[in-house]
């Protein structure tokens, strides 16, 4: 059985989409997609040995060889021009999933859309869509077996109904002064924020206790550099507190 987060990334891929999913692992992705009929055929790509027979074995039992090609190599290396509609990239820091995109530029050309779910780094993989033309269409945030998931769903700019400078306008909140950046939205989640749900709230909220940790180390630090990163600190605090407070 998928786990929650595997599910939730599955049902964002139309049907009948011809489906790649990159650093597949075990291609339980890939196997559920095809198994259920959502996909007719799929990609499974892994870089390292380990996981790739994982995969391999997965789709042999699953008696799906002739649908799911599992295929060894570095991110999008792995797929034809044209061969796919959907990419799916889940369970990596944002920033290897935006130098796996970026390394792939050329195959991205027919892909119609991206479902990504970074680990951490969620703004740098935000920025990176941004700056190559694709537009979100979904955030989701949710939580299973202690963690926190972010799952990112985009199509390119040209197919959009939302246009990137939409989105990312600085968002003055409502019933406040504050006005949120661009730099706290790609932070934030653009969508997530102007919808935010409990998990939501928890996550800012743990991420405020972290940056409280760090505060309190460089507390201890008498450097004179430590003190110019204790005044970063505290403003970053204090606007997300500040934010969480006027958020609907
Ligand atoms: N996508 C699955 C999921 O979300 O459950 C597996 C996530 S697993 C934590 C990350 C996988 O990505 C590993 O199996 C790793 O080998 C693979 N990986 C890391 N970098 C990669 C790259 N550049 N190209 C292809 N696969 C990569």
């Amino acid at each position: 059985k998928l786990s929650q987060r595997l599910q939730y990334i599955m049902e964002q891929i139309p049907a009948g989409s011809r489906l790649a999913d990159i650093g597949s692992d075990h291609g339980l992705l890939p196997v559920a997609a095809v198994r259920s009929g959502r996909v007719p055929q799929a990609v499974a790509g892994e870089v390292n040995d380990g996981p790739l027979r994982a995969a391999q074995k997965q789709v042999a039992e699953a008696g799906l060889t002739d649908r799911i090609a599992v295929r060894k190599g570095d991110g999008l290396a792995v797929i034809k021009a044209n061969e796919v509609d959907v990419i799916t990239i889940a369970g990596m820091g944002g920033a290897l999933i935006a130098s796996i995109l970026e390394q792939g530029k050329d195959k991205l050309v027919s892909v119609k859309q991206l479902v990504l779910q970074p680990n951490v780094g969620e703004d740098i993989l935000r920025r990176w869509l941004i700056e190559h033309q694709w537009v979100l269409t979904s955030e989701h945030i949710m939580e299973e077996d202690g963690k926190i998931y972010e799952i990112l769903t985009a199509v390119p700019d040209s197919v959009s109904p939302l246009k990137q400078d939409e989105l990312y306008q600085p968002w003055k909140l409502p019933d406040s002064s504050l006005v949120l950046t661009q730099d706290l939205l790609m932070q934030l989640g653009p969508l997530l924020v102007k919808a935010p749900n409990e998990i939501f709230f928890y996550k800012w909220k743990l991420e405020i206790r972290k940056l409280e940790d760090v505060l309190a180390q460089v507390a201890r630090s008498d450097q004179e550099s430590a003190q110019h990163k204790r005044e970063q600190l505290r403003k970053q605090i204090e606007q997300l507190e500040e934010v969480l407070a006027c958020l609907p």
